[in-house]
């Protein structure tokens, strides 16, 4: 259970190392990953994966990275994310122990790297299917990094921070020889949603309001009752609201708004970090939101200054929630920037 805390910190440190990690994390590099996962790297499979069964040929699968959901049809093998590049194999490898049958489909539920690291292992086999703005912010990825990371690997160099530029550095380095063309983005990509029809399955894939970014999906799996929530859903776990990627806090709250009316009372939710969950733990996250956004609404209004807002607010009852240190001063001031 520590072991698997520590993996899940760490995806999301890698995470919000950039907000851009798409093409950083999907890269023909080995190097793109910053240092702190090399510990994770050395560790047996058995030890990295975990697989849960779940209703009507519905799995959850448990790595290093956000939470992967796989089904496996009559014909096929629908997966939902690949996590990073130097574990997708083994990711394939568990399926695998649990279907012969061939994986056709690969679903991003976005563009953050420990989701679509993977994709350049599953697109020799696999139709990759996501967002329009999955493919849009993989593509631009090398551009970006090169406009903004020159500024970041300085203020790391004069601040010391030697893994932070190291990784800055190497993604500088990846950006300046990457040739678009082979970044593994989706190849099949959609504005609003769409539908897979697997055997008696119908697979609902819904774009989202902006929430974690402004190319989220979620997966409902209608006759399974079970759905994917991507990073739209942190599960006991603080999340990473990426603003520059284009998320919205206010924007979470349209979306599990949206998914809570569509899905049965039953269901059962895997989300991008965290245990499986249920409808109760999808609405305690919507709770956390709430409340984030309450405490930055009144302080606005009482007239306290952003900084002194984000430096002194403390909400009691999530500090037990994993990545409370490291992320909820940024939630903190991504709700006062919205706050009116
Ligand atoms: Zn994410």
């Amino acid at each position: 259970m520590r072991t698997r805390k520590f993996a899940v910190a760490l995806a999301l440190c890698a995470t919000m190392l950039s907000s851009r990690l798409a093409g950083s994390q999907a890269t023909p590099s080995p190097k793109a990953m910053p240092s702190p996962s090399a510990g994770h790297h050395d560790r047996p499979p058995q030890e990295v994966f975990r697989v849960k069964p779940l209703s009507g040929n519905v799995y959850a699968l448990y790595g290093r990275g956000g939470n992967v959901g796989f089904f496996i049809g009559p014909d096929a093998v629908l997966v939902i994310d690949s996590e990073f590049k130097d574990i997708a194999p083994g990711i394939v490898a568990e399926i695998k122990k649990v279907s012969d049958k061939p994986i056709k489909f690969l679903l991003n539920t976005h563009h953050h790297g420990d989701h679509v690291g993977g994709n350049e292992v599953f697109k020799q086999f696999a139709m990759i299917v996501a967002h329009d703005n999955v493919r849009k912010r993989m593509l631009s990825s090398p551009a970006d990094i090169l406009r903004d990371y020159p500024a970041r690997l300085e203020s790391a160099k004069k601040a010391g921070n030697e893994q932070m530029a190291k990784f800055l550095a190497d993604q500088i380095e990846w950006a300046k020889k990457v040739r678009v063309e082979e970044i593994a983005a989706p190849i099949m990509t959609f504005d609003s949603g769409l539908r897979i029809h697997m055997g008696d399955e119908t697979i609902q894939v819904w774009h989202l309001p902006p929430a974690h970014t402004d190319g989220d999906s979620v997966v409902y799996f209608e006759k399974a009752k079970v759905l994917h929530m991507g990073d739209d859903f942190f599960n006991r776990v603080i999340p990473f609201i990426d603003i520059q990627g284009g998320g919205s806090v206010g924007g979470y709250l349209m979306a599990l708004d949206i998914v809570t009316a569509r899905i049965a009372s039953e269901v059962a939710i895997i989300p991008g970090h965290g245990e499986i969950s249920d409808l109760s733990g999808l609405k305690s996250f919507r709770q956390y939101i709430v409340d984030l956004m309450d405490a930055a609404q009144k302080a606005k209004s009482a007239g306290k200054s952003k900084e002194d807002f984000v430096k002194e607010v403390e909400l009691p009852a999530y500090k037990s929630f994993e990545g409370y240190p490291d992320r909820f001063r940024g939630n903190a001031s991504a709700a006062y920037d919205e706050a009116r």
